[in-house]
């Protein structure tokens, strides 16, 4: 089934007509819990020694079309959905983590991801040291003997920088450590982390994935590469789990451990789940996401350009643009194109960014990205308000920046609304 093409599998892959009616779409399965055959059944469904359906918090039909689908775009062994991109990444670390353990991550994140990991987790007793993570040497200093994993994005908000995930997963592998790459600004179809080193891939699939902004949901995706057992690290994993009768689950599942361990302990204590709805709009989505990036990096290039040439701006952060101090790496690790997300730096700092955001009429003023629909927002004041002004500089979304999701309009349309808008700001 991976020997095909990208565009066969996002239609195909993990949707088999459906064994019971023969109903061609993956049907939504709306129920809480299925039949076991008999007593015998059941007990071997908990004992996982058969894969099947038990309660929807842990698996649904729909659900694991979903899964499957995800994990065949990113080319990894099995995926888990969950209700949100944050709930995937608290779901990719659970399994990882214990108190007093703690991450390194890239300052250059999603501003909720560095709210989630420099305060919540703390509440776990985990930790996060943030690094530049063009600085290889601090990134490799900064892991300890209580490191667990290693974490940044492909694609970051906001600036749509690329981070040189082969140069990231190199450090990973020398210090055995996992690295959790989140996808959800490239998709799959520009960028395949597991390709580069990543050991798991996590995506909001509330953003390009489901493409409409209609699902808020999230997704990991394990490479299924990692040897959870080499350095004693990893208990949940490799030594007897007490939250799952004592399994093994690398030494018993092999490279799928960490996707069932994810079921199996993280779904059913966490209840992180994706409800079926949830998933079924996604699938939906995900069955033109190749047609929609090609058209989101074609607008987002029309637009860029454009920004780029008017004297009203200070700089534009999109790396495909020659001028750009990523992208080479852009060429190399997202050949097909660098996103469609970027920060513009409005001459006029604050106060025209806020006017610019008023006077917009196509662009939408939203917190979120990944829409059929173009949306602009002004992060410092938004998203990244709980930061200081350091963090925001350091996570690219200074006070004097707009971010812009550039949807799949048409790219004339766009340029004449920033136009307008642009003119009303800088009068
Ligand atoms: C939106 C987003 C998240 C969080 O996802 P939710 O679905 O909103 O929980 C995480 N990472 C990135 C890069 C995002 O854009």
């Amino acid at each position: 089934m991976t020997d095909q093409a990208f565009d066969t599998l996002q239609i195909h892959a993990g949707a088999e007509p459906d064994p019971a009616t023969g109903a061609r779409q993956v049907p939504i399965y709306q129920t809480t819990s299925y039949v076991f055959k008999d007593a015998d059944h059941a007990a071997r469904l908990f004992g996982l020694q058969e894969v099947g359906y038990i309660y929807s918090r842990l698996t649904n039909p729909t659900v694991s079309a979903l899964a499957a689908r995800v994990a065949a775009l990113e080319g990894g062994v099995g995926a888990v959905c969950c209700s949100s991109g944050h709930a995937a990444q608290i779901m990719a670390l659970f399994p990882l983590m214990g108190p007093g353990l703690n991450i390194v991550a890239s300052t250059r994140l999603y501003g909720g991801t560095i709210t989630q990991f420099s305060q919540t987790i703390k509440r776990f007793g985990w930790s996060c040291t943030f690094v530049d993570f063009d600085d290889l040497a601090a990134l490799e200093a900064a892991v300890d003997d209580n490191t667990r994993a290693i974490f940044c994005e492909s694609i970051s908000n906001p600036g749509g920088y690329i981070t040189d995930l082969p140069a990231v997963a190199a450090v990973a592998n020398k210090v055995g450590l996992p690295l959790i790459v989140d996808n959800t600004l490239a998709s799959p179809y520009l960028c395949r982390p597991i390709e580069h080193g990543a050991t798991l891939v996590v995506h909001s699939a509330t953003k390009y994935l489901t493409g409409n902004g209609t699902v808020t949901g999230g997704v990991i995706v394990d490479s299924g590469k990692f040897d959870w057992s080499a350095s004693g690290k990893f208990p949940s994993l490799s030594a007897p789990e007490p939250a799952y009768h004592g399994l093994k689950f690398h030494e018993a599942l092999g490279p799928m451990a960490f996707t069932f361990h994810s079921i199996a302990v993280g779904l059913r204590d966490l209840g992180m789940t994706m409800n079926p709805q949830g998933a079924h709009y996604t699938l939906m989505g995900i069955e033109t996401l190749s047609l929609r990036m090609d058209k989101h990096v074609a607008n987002a290039k029309a637009v860029a350009e454009w920004l780029a040439k008017d004297p009203r701006i200070d700089f534009v952060t999109w790396a495909g643009l020659p001028s750009s101090p990523w992208h080479e790496r852009a060429e190399r690790l997202c050949p097909k194109g660098a996103g469609a997300l970027f920060t513009v730096a409005v001459k006029g700092g604050y106060e025209a960014c806020v006017k610019l955001v008023n006077n917009l009429k196509l662009f939408s003023h939203v917190a979120n990205l990944g829409d059929a629909r173009s949306l602009i927002i002004h992060s410092a004041s938004t998203t990244h308000r709980q930061l200081t002004e350091e963090q925001q500089i350091k996570a690219g979304a200074a006070p004097n920046v707009v971010r812009l999701s550039i949807g799949i309009e048409n790219a004339a349309d766009l340029i004449a609304d920033l136009d307008q808008a642009l003119a009303a700001a800088t009068a």
